[in-house]
């Protein structure tokens, strides 16, 4: 069977119709993008968006962001590296490597203890799995670096690295703990 022809538009008339039509979309989107332009230019408080790195924004501290070891009150780490954070790690990227402790009330510590933070995923497990609050994701979200092995994470920089001015107070006392048996 002998296809139909499809009816385009032939005539001039047509034509001017089809073109006015494209002109006054153009306009719309020029007057839009122009709105905006002079709106971001002169209403700097109205903007939506950040002038990033200059400008950053301030996320709530409950943030699950980079990880903090926190410390005892003499500047310790509370960590007892009982591995249940390791453990309920699904990412497995949680290496701690235990050592007795010099202080017989005290178990163990860790004289290893890292996290690769390529690998993790920022699902909280570890603070939530931690039963004397060594370990907490803070309002921190900023990990760009130049080379593979500074995603490493380890004790000085989960612990002491220069914001945390000096280390983040657990709130687990030493003797409230002993008295508890943990
Ligand atoms: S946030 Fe999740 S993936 Fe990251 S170290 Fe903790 S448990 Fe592992
Ligand atoms: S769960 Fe807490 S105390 Fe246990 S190893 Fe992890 S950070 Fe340390």
């Amino acid at each position: 069977m002998k296809a139909e022809p499809k009816n385009f538009p032939q005539s001039g008339a047509s034509s001017a119709g089809v073109g006015m039509w494209y002109l006054t979309g153009i306009l719309g989107g020029l007057k839009i993008t122009l709105t905006h332009l002079l709106r971001n230019l002169f209403f700097k408080k109205k903007r939506i968006t950040l002038n990033y790195p200059e400008e950053k924004y301030t996320y709530s501290p409950r943030f699950k962001g980079n990880h903090v070891l926190t410390v005892k009150k003499d500047g310790s780490l509370r960590c007892t590296a009982c591995m249940l954070c390791a453990t309920a790690c699904p990412a497995e990227c949680i290496t701690i490597v235990a050592a007795e402790h010099d202080d017989p009330r005290v178990e163990k510590y860790p004289i290893k203890y890292e996290i690769d933070m390529l690998r993790c995923v920022f699902c909280g497990f570890c603070e939530e799995a931690c039963p004397v609050d060594a370990i907490r994701m803070g309002p921190e979200w900023q990990t760009p670096d130049l080379a593979d092995g500074n995603f490493i994470y380890d004790i000085k920089r989960l612990a002491y690295r220069p914001q945390l001015k000096g280390g983040v107070l657990s709130v687990v006392d030493d003797e409230e703990r002993h008295q508890a048996g943990i």
